[in-house]
């Protein structure tokens, strides 16, 4: 049996980079499974969807075809065939993503995609839902947060880092309405699972949130 890793919470927490630290270091597969609904939402995007319209999203599902690769060590997502790894990365696709991912076929086509992908293979599984509902067995469940504050401003430097001049108070509004989004939909909410461990990076590098997380795992394994 397969040795998963499930770490789950809000936007901006360094779910990502944390999940692909720890899978270098234990030699695991990571998935980043904001990144399937955020090619979802490119795809309803491009088509120019009306996406408060749950009858539309759901008929268009199956037109969608999403894939994962691993290409040089690092997770690549395909929507029909092409690589949109770096245009799934904007606040609009992150907004359409949370908004469309309340719809539960969405959900249930990206949820079987995820399980079949950790059946087989050592998995760090990152996203919302992963601890309650993706892997519930999970031998490793991690709730990683930080207050609204410091997600925003680590979300306005890396933008200023790629040469964008962002508002950081524009910034805090859309992560707390993106919680508020996750939070309170009504199929697989953003929460802590009973038995997952709090983190709390607000005041942590990001070494240290590794380093716990890897030795947590370790002693898991052992
Ligand atoms: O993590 P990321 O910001 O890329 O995720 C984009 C959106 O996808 C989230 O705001 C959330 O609504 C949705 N999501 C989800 N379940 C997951 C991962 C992401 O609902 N497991």
């Amino acid at each position: 049996m397969s040795f998963q890793i499930a770490i789950d919470g809000p936007a901006g927490a360094g779910k990502s980079t944390v999940a692909r630290a720890v899978s270098e270091e234990l030699g695991f597969i990571y998935v980043d499974t904001g990144a399937m609904y955020r090619a979802m939402a490119l795809y309803f995007l491009n088509r120019h969807l009306n996406t408060d319209s749950e009858d539309t999203i759901n008929a268009s599902l199956d037109d969608a075809c999403i894939a994962l690769r691993i290409i040089d060590g690092n997770q690549h997502v395909f929507l029909n065939g092409r690589d949109v790894s770096a245009r799934i990365r904007t606040e609009e696709v992150g907004m359409i993503a949370s908004k469309t991912s309340k719809y539960p076929e969405n959900r249930r086509k990206m949820v079987a995609m995820q399980q079949e992908i950790a059946r087989s293979q050592n998995v760090v599984m990152d996203g919302r839902d992963i601890g309650t509902v993706v892997l519930p067995d999970a031998q490793l469940k991690i709730y990683l947060t930080a207050s609204v504050q410091v997600r925003a401003e680590r979300r306005y430097q890396e933008l200023v880092q790629r040469g964008e001049n962002p508002d950081l108070a524009e910034i805090e509004q859309d992560i707390a309405a993106r919680d508020d989004q996750d939070m309170h939909r009504a199929v697989a909410p953003l929460r802590q699972a009973e038995d997952a461990i709090l983190v709390d990076s607000s005041a942590m590098t990001v070494p240290e949130v590794v380093r716990k997380i890897v030795g947590l795992a370790r002693e898991r394994m052992a």
